[in-house]
């Protein structure tokens, strides 16, 4: 099949075969992405993909039922029946979405959840934020995980979304790359997208960056931040230029993260 990526479980060898050896019952976790949707097995003690991720291009335009099919063949290609975890980048409430800021306009108020459930005949589907799903994975697995109290994660990206979670449990849908700070929405001003069409150095872009982190510090006092999305790979070369008090480091599921977070939110409901 095109479209699949380097990290294919090759055909005939579907990871779930070999699922079922650890402590904890392995999961499912898909992640829906601006480019692709990506899914994968789940050692839910350990936060690795059990085989290869697989992943299938996000279908353009990215409306419900075309999303909704391609995260069923994602999820056929492990012959995967049991329960899943899939994220979404908007507010999703008991599975039905809120928002679409940076996406199709046709998903407010369509019940996700139940329209992936209806492709793949039935099987039960959590729906959760995607920086919900990836700051619970950090949180656990990643960046976080030797930490307690309170761990802000931010994934930026297209947009900025937020993950706040205190102890180990999520305060699902907060919205933070959607505050107002110093008179505009923090992801028109520090999203990485913004920095590419404005062409800015790591520099310029880290000053705008700094008076997000700064607004969300002085609101929640966070013990931790955690910076995600693909700019965090380059982490090295803006974290060090960030002028805020609370300490900041770079995920490092990178993209594993949003499959880890949403398989964790399938096993246990964390977005209520
Ligand atoms: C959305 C968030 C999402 C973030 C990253 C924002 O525009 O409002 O819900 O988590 O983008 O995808």
């Amino acid at each position: 099949m095109t479209g699949t990526d380097s990290t294919a479980v090759p055909t005939g060898a579907p990871a779930a075969a070999t699922a079922g050896t650890g402590p904890l019952q392995p999961a499912f976790g898909v992640d829906v992405g601006g480019s692709g949707i990506k899914g994968g097995v789940v050692d839910l003690a350990t936060g690795a993909l059990v085989g290869e991720r697989y992943k299938l291009p996000t279908p353009s335009p990215a409306t419900p039922a075309a999303v909704a099919e391609t995260v069923a063949a994602v999820v056929r290609h492990f012959g995967w029946t049991g329960p899943l975890g899939v994220t979404y980048p908007g507010v999703v409430i008991d599975g039905v979405v809120q928002t679409a800021a940076n996406v199709d306009k046709s998903w407010i108020g369509v019940n996700a959840q139940a329209a992936i459930a209806a492709a793949l005949d039935g099987q039960p589907v959590v729906i959760l934020n995607d920086a919900d799903a990836a700051g619970l994975a950090e949180e656990r697995f990643g960046a976080g995980k030797d930490n307690t109290g309170v761990v802000v994660l931010l994934t930026f990206g297209t947009g900025i979304g937020s993950a706040v979670i205190h102890n180990g449990k999520l305060l699902p849908n907060t919205e933070l790359g959607h505050i107002d700070v110093d008179g505009k929405e923090a992801e028109h001003r520090a999203a990485a997208s913004v920095k590419e069409r404005k062409n800015w150095s790591m520099m310029k872009w880290s000053k705008q960056v700094t008076k997000v982190l700064v607004a969300i510090e002085n609101a929640l006092c966070p013990d931790l931040i955690i910076v995600g999305g693909g700019i965090s790979r380059k982490a090295d070369q803006w974290v060090p230029l960030l002028g805020n008090r609370t300490p900041v480091v770079a995920a490092t599921l990178q993209n594993t993260a949003g499959i880890v977070g949403a398989a964790m939110a399938s096993a246990t409901d964390v977005t209520r």
